[in-house]
């Protein structure tokens, strides 16, 4: 059956990356994979591309019509995943929350969502957590949602207001949290500190992608790694993600928590040490 996921977390925590190492993963097992892009800086499908090759949907709508074929908007990437960009309203105007919404329409009207299709991830900006970009979510697209996060704290304090936005919608649209996708930036007791502030959440860490400078190697050369250095261990990581990912059957409403409680669980990992130091 189809699974379709969304990606949220904080801007530049590593969504866009990670979800194309994790479709690449994927890809691997054999399953067929669609990768919607709902974030208007359009850059997550550039790995599994090659580049910026794609024009977006909501530029393609506005240039030329909605009487547009499917695969002026969809392109054919690494291993036959097929990749969308949903791109952004002109700048100053319209929702683009909206946009992604419209995107999705259009895509279905197209006939986009093929029966032999396994997996559809959107990957959203995450940093607004507001009625627009909780769309996906909202209009049941997507049921099942990982957040990216690291031991950092304003990653945490994204991903927990990211959580309140799922738990507002899992009553009435069936979405659930399928865990913490931890992208490290290398935080003391990192791995601890996920593990806790998960549990908190009432979900789990779901993987702990470790830094690796090979990133930025393959994201010059416009692949991504499983790509680029199919023998590292940084493939193996994103491989691991993704079997983790097809294994999940943990799906749970989240239990967000206070600003205070986060504040004291950073606390207790060592986090909020150094501002303590700051007081004497
Ligand atoms: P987002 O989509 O959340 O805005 P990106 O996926 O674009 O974030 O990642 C932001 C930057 O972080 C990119 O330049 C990418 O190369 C880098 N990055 C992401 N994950 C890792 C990692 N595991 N190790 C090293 N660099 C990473
Ligand atoms: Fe922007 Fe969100 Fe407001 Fe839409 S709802 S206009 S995406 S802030
Ligand atoms: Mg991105």
């Amino acid at each position: 059956e189809l699974r379709q996921i969304a990606i949220y977390g904080k801007g530049g925590i590593g969504k866009s990356t990670t979800t194309q190492n994790l479709t690449a993963g994927l890809v691997e097992h054999g399953k067929k994979v669609m990768v919607v892009g709902c974030d208007p800086k359009a850059d997550s499908t550039r790995l599994l591309l090659g580049g910026l090759a794609q024009k977006t949907v909501l530029d393609t709508i506005r240039e030329e019509g909605e009487d547009i074929e499917l695969d002026r908007i969809l392109k054919e990437g690494y291993g036959g995943t097929r990749c969308v960009e949903s791109g952004g309203p002109e700048p100053g105007v319209g929702c683009a929350g909206r946009g992604i919404i419209t995107s999705i329409n259009m895509l279905e009207n197209l006939g986009a969502y093929t029966d032999d299709l396994d997996y559809v991830f959107y990957d959203v900006l995450g940093d607004v957590v507001c009625g627009g970009f909780a769309m996906p979510i909202r209009e049941g697209k997507a049921k099942e949602i990982y957040i990216v996060a690291s031991g950092e704290m304003m990653a945490l304090y994204a991903a927990n207001n990211i959580s309140k936005g799922i738990k507002r919608y899992a009553r009435t649209g069936g979405v659930r949290l399928g865990g913490i996708i931890c992208n490290s930036r290398n935080v003391d007791r990192e791995l601890d500190l996920l593990r806790a502030f998960a549990k908190e959440l009432g979900t789990k860490l779901l993987y702990f992608v470790p830094r690796d400078n090979i990133v930025q190697h393959a994201e010059i050369n416009k692949k991504t790694v499983i790509e680029y250095k199919p023998d590292s261990n940084q493939a193996q990581e994103y491989r691991n993600l993704a079997q983790a990912v097809i294994e999940n059957k943990d799906f749970v409403i989240p239990t967000p928590m206070t600003q205070e409680r986060l504040e004291e669980i950073l606390m207790e990992y060592g986090m909020m040490e150094l501002a303590d130091d700051y007081k004497i």
